[in-house]
Parts: C-alpha cells; sequence; structure tokens
C-alpha cells in the first residue's frame, strides 16, 4: 500500500518533514527484459521536506529483487537492485517537477520512475555465465 503525503494536514500541523517506511507491489510491466519479472515488493524508505512555498522535496531510495532468465545464458538467476528518489512536487507541477493537487502528493509515479530508472537493460547471472549458444546437429 502506497501512502499519500497529505501536505495540507502536515502544514496545519507544522510537520513540515518526516520519513516514511512502506512497501508495494509493482506492476511486472514496468520490466522490459525478456522472461524477467519482480520476485519481491518493492521497498521504500523515503523522507520528505514541505519548503515554505508548498513544494515538497522526496528523497530516499527504492530496493527490489528481480527474478528470470539470465540476459545471456537463459538460466534461472535473481539479483537485487536499489535505485534513488529524488523528486521535486509542485502544485503547478512545472517543468521536471510532479504536480499534487487538492493539497495530496501521490507517490505512484515517482515511486514507479525511481524503479524504472534502476531496472538493468539486462538480467545477468554472474561470473560462471557462459553465453548460450544453438548447437548444430
Ligand atoms: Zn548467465
Amino acid at each position: 500500500m502506497i501512502p499519500t503525503i497529505d501536505v495540507r494536514k502536515l502544514n496545519a500541523r507544522k510537520q513540515y518533514e518526516g520519513e516514511a517506511e512502506f512497501a508495494f507491489e509493482a506492476d511486472d510491466s514496468l520490466v522490459d527484459i525478456p522472461y524477467v519479472r519482480f520476485s519481491s515488493p518493492v521497498g521504500v524508505r523515503l523522507r520528505y521536506v514541505i519548503l515554505e512555498d508548498d513544494s515538497v522535496e522526496v528523497t530516499g531510495s527504492v530496493k527490489f529483487s528481480l527474478k528470470g532468465a539470465c540476459s545471456r545464458c537463459l538460466t534461472e538467476t535473481e539479483q537485487t537492485f536499489t535505485g534513488e528518489i529524488d523528486a521535486y512536487f509542485t502544485p503547478r507541477g512545472e517543468g521536471e517537477d510532479y504536480r499534487y493537487t487538492n493539497g495530496v502528493i501521490r507517490l505512484e509515479d515517482c515511486l514507479n520512475d525511481a524503479v524504472m530508472l534502476a531496472i538493468p537493460g539486462r538480467l545477468e547471472c554472474g561470473e560462471n555465465c557462459v553465453p548460450f549458444v544453438w548447437k548444430e546437429e
């Protein structure tokens, strides 16, 4: 379950910064490697800071495992990856910023982006990897 950051409520409580730790099930469509999928929920640690102009800085990390066929030798393999969250939310969402509306930040897009950036182009099983070759009879 992905929590929201209720900027209005936090402002009212003068709670301008905080931390959260949670996990969520990411959609396998984020993985663009053949025969590879998520083998764990995505673990998230994040920290938010609400600035004076109501823009919100969200930083932290994502961590997850991928499992599937090694892109070179096709052996089943599983590896853990980490990525960085470094996002900026504003009510207007100009430029590279994420937009939030009605005083509430929804983190889905920013988390999916952080996960996608951390997914490698290919999954490789490691040092003993021998590229798969079709043998001719
Ligand atoms: Zn391999």
